[in-house]
This record gives structure tokens, sequence and C-alpha cells, in this order.
């Protein structure tokens, strides 16, 4: 992998109060699996530079690179790239980086489920979009928690996706339903992601991926549901 790439945001999209996906423009991109990250450095006029690591949202079969952000009002990058930068501004960029949570389409066509929390759903999306624009037919689950309606980053999208019958999604809100759910809001536990999730003698591969408290309350879900270990793919984002 080489180093630090010069890049220009080519265009900002509001996708919740608190989350912007950035349009990302770098000679030369090679494209990337889907599941990748990569690293994000803003350079302030002074010179102090912070970076992070960003998923990528995009679809393995796009050559343009997108990442979404959700802001963490204490953070010290994250406010920046949701509210501040714009389309034209520059950015460094490294990667994409990593081999372990990807998905690839394969011949096995093993069930994939997905298990997303907050922002935790990007690199998730960048699986669905890259397995609808293949029209793969492996069986793909979601299951996506988040606050509220409100708060939920590529809500529209997941909705029009869901029509495609190789996808299934399921929805775990926490604060607040959307009308006419039918139940209150509630946190996730045992009981629910068991309703929400293929059954491990399915033989499907998870992928979970969120803050590190919700990613290891999961991942021990689906310990606990009979998931072998080396089939839950974790990919922690802090906090
Ligand atoms: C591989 C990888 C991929 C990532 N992909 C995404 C992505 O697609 N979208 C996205 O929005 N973020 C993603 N993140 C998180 C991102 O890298 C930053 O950590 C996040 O944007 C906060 O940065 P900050 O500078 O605003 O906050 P900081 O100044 O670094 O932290 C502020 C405070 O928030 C806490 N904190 C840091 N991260 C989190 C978190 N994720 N949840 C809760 N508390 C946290 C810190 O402990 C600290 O107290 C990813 C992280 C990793 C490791």
């Amino acid at each position: 992998m080489s180093g630090w790439r010069q890049a220009v945001v080519a265009s900002v999209t509001c996708e919740t109060a608190n989350a912007r996906t950035l349009q990302i423009e770098v000679p030369g991109w090679e494209g990337h699996a889907a599941g990748q990250h990569v690293d994000v450095r803003v350079r302030a006029e002074d010179g102090y530079t912070a970076s992070r690591s960003y998923s990528i949202a995009s679809s393995a079969s796009s050559t343009s690179l997108s990442v979404t952000v959700d802001r963490l009002d204490d953070g010290e990058v994250s406010p920046y790239l949701v509210d501040v930068i714009a389309p034209g501004d520059h950015l460094e960029i490294r990667g994409p980086t990593g081999g372990w949570f990807v998905w690839r389409p394969n011949a096995e066509q093993r069930p994939v489920q997905l298990i997303g929390g907050g922002s935790g759903v990007v690199p998730l999306m960048s699986m669905i979009r890259s397995h609808g624009d293949l029209a793969d037919t492996t069986p793909f689950r979601l299951l996506y928690a988040v606050r509220s309606p409100g708060l939920a980053i590529f809500r529209q999208e997941l909705l029009r996706r869901a029509a495609d019958p190789d996808l299934a999604v399921d929805w775990a809100f926490s604060r607040e339903t959307p009308e006419g759910w039918g139940a209150p809001p509630s946190r996730l536990d045992l009981a629910a992601v068991r309703s929400a999730v293929f059954p491990a003698d399915s033989g499907a591969l998870a992928y979970v991926c969120g803050a590190t408290p919700f990613v290891e309350a999961a991942a021990n879900w689906l310990l606990d549901l009979g998931y072998p270990p080396t089939d839950i793919r974790t990919e922690r984002y802090g906090g």
C-alpha cells in the first residue's frame, strides 16, 4: 500500500442531521473491495494534521470513492468532515486498507449476515451495493440497529433495496420507531437478534460493525446462537 495521496472533495450529500457522504476524487484511484476503509487526513492552515479511518461506502463495482461520516459532537475530525468541508476542498487519503472485513462474490454463495450499529452500517452498505450491482444471488440479510428512523443512514436506499428478493433488512430502533411500527423502541437483545438473523446452521458468514461495545455484544449473541467464531468478522470503530 502506498502512502498519502492528494484528493479533492467532489460532492457532499446530507444523509441525516448528523451524517454526510463525501464523494472524493483521488487521481489514479484503483478501486476497492467492499468492506475496506481509507485513512483520511485533514490539514489546518497552521499545518496541524489529524487523520481518522473511514469505511468506504461506495460499491466495489464503482470507480468512485465515497465515505460517510457521522458527527461525534466532542470529536476532533468528524465535526469538520460533517459541518465544514465543502466541494473543492483538499484532503489526503491513504488506502484502501483491509483484507479480512471484506465481502467478495464467491462460488459457494454462503449466506451473508450483516449487523451494523449506527455508522457501522457504512461498510455493510458497500457490500449491499456491490451485491446489488453484480445482481449476485447470494442471500444477504442486514440487521441495522439505530436510535431513530431519522438517524438511520441510507434509510431510503435500504428500504428500496429491500425489494430485492436476495436482501432482507431488519431494523432495531432503540429510542424512537417509525410511525405505525407496532412495537415500542427497544435495545437489541439475544431474542431480537435470533429473530433477525440467518440461523447458524445456514452456514452464514457474519459481518458486524459499529462502536466497540455494540460489536462485542452482537458478536457474543451470534456465538450464543451457534455461529462459529471463525464465521464472525468484526470491525470496531472505537468509543
Ligand atoms: C476501520 C474504521 C472505520 C471507520 N469508519 C467510519 C465510518 O465509516 N463512519 C464514521 O462516522 N466513523 C468511522 N470510524 C470512526 C472514525 O475513525 C472516528 O473515530 C470518528 O469519526 C471520531 O473521530 P473524531 O476525531 O470526531 O473523534 P475523536 O476526537 O477521535 O474522539 C472523540 C471522543 O469520541 C470517542 N469515540 C471515538 N470514536 C467513537 C465511535 N466510533 N463511537 C463512539 N465514540 C467514539 C472517543 O473515545 C472520544 O471520547 C471508523 C473507525 C475505524 C477504526
